[in-house]
């Protein structure tokens, strides 16, 4: 009974919190549904593993990852280039300022921002092979529901609107998703969201996509950008906020999960009684924020987006034929090697960790359990290479490992023990 009615308690707050959302300008429908999304372990999981790769000592290089696109554009009827049925040059201009805002060179080069070396580009072929401009064009107006009320989507089911069935609206025009990341531009959107995207984590959702709507599909709109962020493992700069601010003392899994975006409210893009140091401003014009002339992707954003590339099926993409015709070659990882690595990770009881110590040097490991309770502590011998063996048993989930010398904290890395 208890049970039921924490369920009914749940959505309700999430109606309540519903409301609230429509009123922004820049809001889009991913909110409740990746909070919900967060409450399941498989989800949860696979964002740990690709935090966990962060910490990699593979450090993936700079190269410049090309994911190819194929926008459908779901319209009412009307002609090409009239009301919902944008023109090519409209959407090639909204993919532009898409790029242009990834790559950082929106204007000018930002310093507050950074170049995410991720370009999208329009399919030059269909998946069959044919030449192609990546843009298809389908009247979807007799769909159920579609003309009145626009694309359905769990957001919306929760506020009682039902749009159109939104397997069956994808469907009208869907391309292999290994082959393309699809875009669907629709005349609306049920519950009047600018667009929603899914995460390549948990379940790999037959839906799998972008969608906005075609008044933000336009040069002047930052909202393909931000969906294009939730498609690659972005989370809001205000997840968490419906309790107030956001819990952040264990950054790299609260909140965004990402340390250099101070925790904020949804509404607070000038001042944050949450954060009040001067890189708010980090998240205040953050692309995953909701607040107005957003700009900025901050380095630890960067590094998540591009582990979720290549820790996710959003790496089939990479191989795709779809822009170039030719088989891309899958980027290199450079082997960067930092001073300390641990392996294997995912670990057990045993593992080892790699870290260059001087004689007579005394350094200490220490793991951290989520509470930064220290669980386990041991001195190193000098040397490269030292076998861990934990004493006992850690309940399952991220840990912090710390090496300390007499003064500080030396280093410091993630372990996952299972
Ligand atoms: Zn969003």
């Amino acid at each position: 009974m208890n049970y039921i009615c924490s369920i009914i308690l749940f959505y309700c707050f999430l109606l309540f919190s519903f409301y609230h959302l429509q009123a922004e300008n820049n809001a889009c429908a991913n909110e409740q549904f990746q909070t919900i999304q967060l409450q399941n372990f498989e989800f949860r999981q696979q964002v740990e593993s690709i935090i966990n790769s962060n910490q990699s000592t593979h450090k993936i290089n700079e190269d410049i990852l090309e994911i190819p696109i194929a926008v459908h554009v779901l319209h009412l009827g009307e002609d090409s280039s009239v009301g919902s049925n944008i023109s090519d040059l409209q959407i090639q201009e909204a993919i532009e300022k898409a790029n242009s805002l990834w790559r950082n060179s929106f204007v000018t080069e930002n310093s507050l921002s950074n170049d995410i070396k991720v370009e999208f580009c329009l399919a030059q072929y269909d998946p069959q092979g044919n030449p192609s401009t990546g843009i298809v064009r389908v009247n979807a107006s007799s769909l159920p529901q579609y003309t009145e009320t626009g694309i359905g989507y769990i957001e919306a089911v929760l506020q009682g609107i039902f749009g159109s069935d939104e397997t069956q609206t994808k469907g009208l025009s869907d391309w292999n998703h290994s082959y393309v990341l699809n875009i669907w531009v629709v005349h609306k959107i049920a519950g009047g969201w600018g667009g929603y995207a899914f995460f390549p984590f948990g379940n790999n959702y037959p839906t799998d996509g972008v969608v906005i709507t075609s008044n933000s599909m336009n040069k002047n709109s930052t909202t393909l950008a931000h969906e294009l962020g939730h498609a690659m493992g972005l989370f809001h700069t205000f997840q968490g906020a419906e309790n107030g601010c956001p819990a952040n003392d264990l950054c790299f899994i609260q909140g965004d999960w990402i340390c250099d975006t101070p925790p904020h409210k949804r509404s607070d893009c000038n001042n944050s009684a949450c954060n009040n140091s001067a890189d708010s401003i980090l998240s205040f014009k953050n692309i995953m924020s909701y607040c107005s002339n957003r700009y900025i992707f901050t380095k630890e954003q960067k590094d998540r987006i591009r582990n979720t590339i290549f820790n996710s099926s959003r790496r089939a993409l990479l191989q795709s034929t779809a822009c170039s015709g030719i088989i891309n070659a899958i980027p290199t990882t450079k082997q960067e090697k930092g001073l300390i690595s641990i392996y294997p990770n995912p670990a057990q009881q045993e593992f080892m960790v790699e870290y260059p110590i001087k004689n007579n040097e005394a350094i200490q490991v220490h793991l951290l359990n989520i509470m930064g309770e220290v669980v386990f502590s041991t001195y190193l011998n000098s040397g490269l290479t030292h076998p861990i063996h934990l004493n006992h048993k850690l309940p399952i989930g991220i840990y912090n490992l710390q090496l300390k010398n007499k003064e500080a904290v030396i280093e410091s890395t993630k372990i996952i023990i299972q």
